[in-house]
């Protein structure tokens, strides 16, 4: 697979609209040059302690909510967005001029996580929390804890204690 797909190969065809308008959300960069919206509910929410999300994020813990692909869209400074893909399976998308951070799309799975943190207006309703065996800190929330993912998402499906 190539490096840095372009913003467009990673949309997928839409499914059937709902008849219910759907809620949407604006996240922008630090800077404000960048802006994306998402529309609809997350597939999932939670809060990911991998290695790499806590260099990228400088942060123990990233806080994710994965949108299906085509709900994402790009409404301000499309130009203004660098990816950078470690691997095949994310393209963390940033800003060029402030460097924040605005998205990470996984094409595997063609779901964007589109940082919780950023979304204005919306909740964030994690389910879980994934990599937890490489966590920096403890988080005695009650959800489960997955030692890297759920089963269903391609993990080993084994649980930790908080
Ligand atoms: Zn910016
Ligand atoms: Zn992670």
């Amino acid at each position: 697979m190539k490096k840095n797909t372009a913003w467009n190969d990673l949309l997928v065809e839409g499914e059937v609209a709902h008849a219910e308008p759907a809620a949407s959300y604006r996240a922008g960069c630090f800077c404000g040059a960048v802006e994306v919206e998402v529309s609809g509910k997350p597939v999932f929410a939670g809060y990911c302690h991998c290695a790499d999300c806590q260099a990228w994020s400088a942060a123990p813990i990233n806080a994710f909510s994965l949108w299906k692909a085509d709900s994402v869209r790009v409404t301000k400074g499309e130009s203004e967005i660098g990816t950078f893909s470690k691997t095949e399976h994310s393209d963390r998308k940033f800003c060029k001029r402030c460097g924040g951070h605005i998205m990470t799309a996984h094409p595997r799975m063609r779901l964007i996580d589109v940082y919780a943190n950023l979304l204005k207006g919306y909740t964030h309703e994690p389910t879980l929390h994934a990599n937890y065996a490489s966590k920096m800190v403890s988080v005695r929330d009650g959800l489960p804890k997955y030692r890297d993912l759920p089963a269903d998402l391609g993990g080993s499906g084994e649980m930790l204690q908080d």
